[in-house]
């Protein structure tokens, strides 16, 4: 593992923090970490990052983008983290459904889609869950099938849910049903909506922040063309496979208030006895035992970051940063709500102790443990992929669709 910056990236390090001291946001009137109330910051500090050529730093030169390396994205990432920058409502189309779109589509085709969802002037969702079909995205029901005119357009119908962003969103990715008499990865196919289409209808779900990140979306005879299929018919799951590989890198780890903010509450707040926090053994303990976690974390993602530096493609481990970092996140946020006793309940960051922030990771963090893979979906990946233990079960993986309780 190695701990430094090579030479060229201290170099592209020190670019960036000159760039972003110059052109970043020192204040965010409205920070929201779905980037939907305050879009038109978003859009504006996205079109700046666009202008110099880090709207997307990975993306190749002949896509807009500056064809850097994944190294220098994570080192852009790492400076941004710095400022209070607005949300970011960009990330789902730029580091997934675009790419998805542009690995299969035509060069017109990508043409049209890629400047645009750069400089962010379109905002793009991806429509994979359903209610009968999360973890499981195979189990898609929503349906395509072939117009009866022959004009080879299809119609969609069918129902999306936890669609983040999908109530300002332009465009969207929808895994689709169609052939429901084979086994269920073999029968999906994959197409790019637009999301004004009035057969579209977005509901929003309030979530208990008060926020409303994801939706309910319904597809009521949404006709789109054939170009508008990406990959073959049929073909979709290895279509979608290639969104899931770079939403597992791009759903990264937890950012919120973390064990050193905790460790400054724990001095100042008092305990039962009248004694600071900190005195208390049992906090001791679990204090101790997030700072094990957050080295463990620390180290993991620099082996993530040397894989990268050396131009290899980090594996399956990197599910080991989410998992344990919205797990402790989780953890951290309760206990020090608890720790502040009745001032814990105080949400106004103008009035709460550390400016409400573990409030805020008290709300974020279930969603976290969920988005993404769950827990225990990342477990088995772990499980499979990087420890070697025997396979899941499917019992489900030679058997028709249209044969599986869920497929009726
Ligand atoms: C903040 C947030 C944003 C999201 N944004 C989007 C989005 O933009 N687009 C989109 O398509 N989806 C989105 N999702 C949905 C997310 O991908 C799903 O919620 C997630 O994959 C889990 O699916 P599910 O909710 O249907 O739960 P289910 O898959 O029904 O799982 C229910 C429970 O069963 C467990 N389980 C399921 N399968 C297994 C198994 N094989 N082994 C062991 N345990 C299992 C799960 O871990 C979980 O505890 C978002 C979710 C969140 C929380």
């Amino acid at each position: 593992m190695d701990f430094n910056d090579s030479p060229e990236e201290a170099a592209f390090r020190a670019e960036v923090r000159a760039w972003l001291e110059k052109n970043a946001p020192k204040r965010v009137e409205s920070p929201d970490p779905e980037g939907g109330d305050n879009l038109a910051a978003a859009r504006a500090w996205q079109a700046k990052k666009a202008a110099a050529g880090y709207a997307q730093i990975t993306w190749p030169k002949a896509w807009g983008g500056p064809g850097g390396t994944p190294i220098q994205q994570v080192i852009f990432n790492q400076e941004e983290a710095k400022y209070p920058t607005p949300g970011n409502p960009f990330q789902i189309g730029l580091g997934m459904c675009v790419p998805t779109v542009a690995a299969f589509a035509d060069d017109e085709t990508k043409k049209r889609f890629v400047g645009p969802a750069l400089r962010g002037e379109e905002i793009w969702c991806q429509l994979f869950s359903e209610p009968s079909g999360g973890s499981d995205v195979a189990a898609a029901r929503t349906k395509a099938v072939r117009a009866p005119d022959g004009s080879g357009d299809w119609i969609i119908s069918g129902q999306k849910v936890w669609t983040s962003g999908a109530q300002f969103s332009d465009f969207g990715i929808v895994v689709t049903r169609t052939n429901p008499d084979v086994p269920k990865h073999k029968g999906l196919t994959m197409f790019w909506v637009d999301m004004h289409d009035p057969g579209i209808e977005v509901r929003p779900i309030h979530q208990m922040s008060g926020g409303s990140g994801f939706n309910e979306v319904y597809f009521t005879d949404v006709r789109v063309k054939d170009s508008q299929r990406v990959g073959a018919v049929d073909d979709g799951w290895r279509v979608s496979l290639v969104t899931l590989m770079n939403e597992r890198l791009a759903v990264g780890g937890a950012s919120g208030a973390g064990w050193s903010e905790f460790l400054e509450a724990a001095r100042t707040v008092s305990g039962v006895d009248g004694a600071p926090a900190i005195k208390d053994q049992a906090l001791r303990e679990k204090l101790a035992d997030w700072y094990v976690q957050a080295e463990g974390l620390k180290h993991t993602r620099n082996r993530t970051m040397t894989a990268l530096s050396r131009g290899e493609t980090p594996g399956p481990e990197s599910s080991i940063g989410k998992i344990v970092s919205a797990g402790v996140m989780q953890d951290l946020a309760n206990s020090a709500i608890e720790m502040l006793d009745q001032y814990g309940i105080i949400d106004d960051p103008e009035l709460a102790p550390l400016k409400g922030a573990f409030h805020t990771s008290l709300m974020f963090a279930p969603g976290l443990r969920i988005a993404g893979g769950t827990d225990e979906i990342l477990k088995n990946i772990i499980a499979e992929r990087v420890l070697g233990l025997p396979g899941d079960i499917r019992v489900d993986k030679d058997v028709a669709f249209k044969d599986l309780p869920t497929g009726r």
